[in-house]
């Protein structure tokens, strides 16, 4: 079994990363973005205050949650372009936010990647999940830039960019700013900036990290 853990700020472009390396190694691809997303957008399909430690808590624990890949279910339901709406969104850091919704999807992630070779992305794996990967990224890149290409992949108007931009950063500030396993770039954790890279020049760096020039 082998871990490359890819951490960073929301829209630093883990997920088109994480899955490029993903590809070019032959490894598996885990977002435990979308795990977080999901318990969010059954959150709301319930009518269960986000804020509501215990109920979401037990929403987590209760879960009929399923990865492969890309996608991502809820019980039978393929929920992957469900759990990318505004609305899951908004509410997805305050969800995560719970030491009981934590505990549940840390528990599952560590059961997916079990024996196998997995690029996995977040915000805590290399400091929580898998602390003995063995590749630790985090990549950064400016908030404009991040703006921009969020902007960009929604398909938004320009018009929109300084309300992403905001969306971005309170989104980066309760995750980075919550008491259990904060987004955080761990000690042996290499950073990445890719705001001046393309795709390919960011995974050759993280290709390098993981096999050595
Ligand atoms: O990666 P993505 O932007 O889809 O993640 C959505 C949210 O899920 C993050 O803003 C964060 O609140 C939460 N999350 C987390 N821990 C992870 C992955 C995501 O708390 N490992």
């Amino acid at each position: 079994m082998r871990v490359i853990a890819i951490d960073g700020p929301a829209g630093a472009g883990k997920s088109t990363v994480a899955q490029a390396v993903a590809e070019r190694m032959g490894f598996d691809y885990l977002d435990t973005g979308a795990m977080y997303r999901a318990v969010a957008l059954e959150t709301l399909r319930r009518g269960v205050d986000p804020d509501d430690a215990a109920a979401v808590g037990r929403i987590a624990s209760e879960i009929d949650l399923r990865v492969t890949g890309e996608r991502i279910f809820i019980g039978v339901e393929d929920v992957s372009r469900k759990i990318r709406s505004a609305e899951v969104t908004r509410a997805v850091s305050l969800v995560s936010t719970h030491p009981e919704v934590r505990t549940q999807m840390v528990r599952r992630q560590r059961e997916v990647a079990a024996g196998r070779n997995v690029v996995v992305e977040g915000r805590d794996i290399g400091s929580v999940v898998f602390p003995d990967a063995d590749a630790k990224v985090y990549l950064t890149a400016s908030i404009e830039e991040r703006a921009r290409r969020r902007t960009d992949q929604l398909a938004l108007d320009r018009d929109l960019l300084e309300e992403i931009r905001t969306d971005l950063w309170r989104r980066d500030e309760v995750d980075s700013t919550r008491p259990e396993s904060p987004l955080t770039r761990a000690p042996d954790a290499v950073e990445v900036d890719s705001t001046d890279k393309t795709v390919e020049q960011v995974v050759d760096e993280i290709e390098m990290l993981v096999s050595g020039p």
